[in-house]
């Protein structure tokens, strides 16, 4: 299998002795779409967390296309974050004063990309996600669906090799949650890998592997018990 990031055995205790996350393994291979699920409190932020190298495990380890991330000064860490990593939140995280393409745009900065081909790779990326209309226009001037899309193509526009996304549809109304999945599905089938964290089982259920997380451990990975139907 060729893995994107593989997790091994990994823990995440807060002290005095909160195991927010209990020897949890877990492979995703290049082109997979997968669901992260439990209830509130099971251990899906701290996954994301380790898995996006914004904090490291209590023990065990974080692989990311063959390299352990342990290993990575602070600064290589920062390089693959920002170059092979993107990432999707509930609430958007766009810059207020800046338009879409500027705030797509954003994704580039720590990509290595020079800034004379930030606005032509920003537009194209807004026109993937179906937006080339609303480039110019600040956040405030849209929807909330509009919004996530935006953010959606700043986490692609550096074509990373994982998304990451933070219940990228919990902010969002039943028909622009759709619309928000039917995108991450868009970009998956053209080759984007992407580990999305939700609550919502009708969400989960369309994707092709779900991982159910429950008091810190992952109980449940579909990709194993399916393999050996
Ligand atoms: P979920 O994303 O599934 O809601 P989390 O990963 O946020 O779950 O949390 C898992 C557990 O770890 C919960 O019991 C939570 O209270 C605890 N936890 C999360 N972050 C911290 C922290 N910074 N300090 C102490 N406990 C934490």
């Amino acid at each position: 299998m060729n893995a994107v990031i593989s997790v091994l055995e990994a823990s995440v205790v807060y002290p005095p002795e909160v195991r927010a996350l209990d020897c949890v393994s877990l492979s995703v291979a290049q082109g997979e779409l997968l669901a992260i699920l439990g209830p509130s409190g099971s251990g899906k932020s701290t996954l994301l967390n380790i898995m996006g190298t914004l904090a490291p495990p209590t023990s065990g380890s974080v692989i990311i296309e063959g390299c352990d991330v342990a290993e990575l000064s602070d600064r290589e860490l920062s390089a693959l974050r920002g170059r092979r990593l993107g990432f999707v939140f509930q609430h958007f995280h766009l810059t207020d004063g800046l338009t879409a393409t500027e705030n797509v745009a954003t994704g580039l900065l720590y990509a290595g990309v020079p800034r004379k081909y930030r606005k032509r790779m920003a537009v194209e990326a807004l026109a993937r996600v179906g937006l080339a209309h609303r480039a110019d226009h600040l956040p405030h001037q849209l929807s909330g669906g509009e919004r996530q899309r935006v953010a959606i193509a700043r986490a692609v526009v550096h074509e990373p090799a994982l998304v990451l996304a933070d219940e990228p549809t919990g902010a969002l109304d039943t028909a622009n949650g759709e619309a928000a999945l039917a995108l991450l599905t868009e970009l998956n089938a053209a080759g984007t890998t992407i580990a999305l964290i939700t609550h919502d089982r009708d969400i989960a259920d369309q994707l092709p592997r779900r991982i159910h997380m429950r008091d810190g451990r992952k109980v449940a990975d579909t990709a194993l018990t399916e393999s050996l139907t």
